[in-house]
C-alpha cells in the first residue's frame, strides 16, 4: 500500500512537474531517466573501446604508456553532447555524469575493456572549485562507471594543487608546463601495484590526462587506462 501511494505521488509530481530529456528537452515518460530512449540510443558514440588503435590511444602515444584508452562520445560545438556536459558542469546536474558513466560502464563491461582494471580514479578538481560546484563532474562519471563495472572507485587518490585557468588558447608545450606540477598523489598506497583507469569529462589535447597519468605512474601504479565522457576533435 505504501509503495502504491508513493507511486501515485510520483506520478502526480511528474504530471505537475514533467521531467525533461536533457538531450532534446522532450517530456520523459515513466521509466526514462534524464535522457529519453531515443536520445540515449542516438548519442554520438565513438565505439573507441572496440578499437585499440583509436584516435585517443593515438593521441596519447609517445606521451604516457596506456593499456587502453576510450572516450564515450564525440564532442561537437553546439551539439547534444556539449549541452549535456554544460548542464553537468554548470547547472548543478551531477546525475548526468553518473548516468552517462553507468551507460558507458555497461558497454565497457560487455566488451571486455575493463577486465584488466583494479581501480577507477578521476581527474581531481581543486578544492576551491569543488567547494563552489559542490561535486567533481569527473568523479560523478567515475562513480557511474564503477557501479556498472564493479571496479572499485577512489575519488580521493589524486589531488589538484593549483587552480589552473582554462587553457583553450595555449599551445601544447605551454599547457604541459601549466599542468605538469598541478597534480599530486593524496594517497599513493591506494594505487601502488594496481591497474588504474583514469577518468575525466572532456579530452582535448590530453595534457591533463598526461599529467595525472604521469603522477600515477610515478607512484607505481602497474598500468594505466583512460576513459572520458567525450573527445573533442
Ligand atoms: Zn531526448
Amino acid at each position: 500500500m505504501k509503495r502504491f501511494l508513493a507511486e501515485i505521488a510520483d506520478d502526480f509530481v511528474s504530471l505537475v512537474y514533467p521531467q525533461c530529456c536533457e538531450g532534446c528537452l522532450g517530456t520523459l515518460v515513466k521509466g526514462e531517466d534524464l535522457l529519453c530512449t531515443e536520445c540515449l540510443s542516438d548519442l554520438p558514440r565513438t565505439d573507441m573501446h572496440l578499437d585499440p588503435n583509436n584516435a585517443l590511444a593515438i593521441r596519447m602515444r609517445g606521451r604516457i604508456p596506456v593499456i587502453a584508452a576510450a572516450a564515450f562520445l564525440r564532442f561537437r560545438k553546439k551539439g547534444k553532447v556539449q549541452r549535456l556536459l554544460h548542464a553537468l558542469k554548470y547547472h548543478h546536474r551531477p546525475e548526468i555524469g553518473s548516468k552517462l558513466g553507468y551507460v558507458y560502464g555497461c558497454e565497457l563491461a560487455a566488451s571486455g575493456f575493463c577486465k584488466d582494471f583494479d581501480l577507477i580514479v578521476p581527474v581531481p578538481l581543486h578544492s576551491a572549485r569543488l567547494r563552489v560546484r559542490g561535486y567533481n563532474q569527473a568523479a560523478e562519471w567515475g562513480r557511474g562507471l564503477s557501479e556498472a563495472t564493479g571496479i572499485p572507485f577512489d575519488p580521493q587518490a589524486l589531488l589538484r594543487l593549483r587552480n589552473t585557468k582554462t587553457q583553450t588558447n595555449r599551445s601544447r608545450i605551454n599547457r604541459w608546463e601549466n599542468v605538469s606540477d598541478v597534480f599530486a598523489m593524496r594517497n599513493a598506497d591506494a594505487i601502488r601495484g594496481k591497474n588504474v583507469l583514469l577518468v575525466d569529462d572532456v579530452v582535448t589535447t590530453g595534457a591533463t590526462l598526461e599529467a595525472c597519468g604521469q603522477v600515477l605512474l610515478n607512484a607505481e601504479c602497474t598500468g594505466l587506462g583512460i576513459a572520458c565522457i567525450a573527445i573533442a576533435q
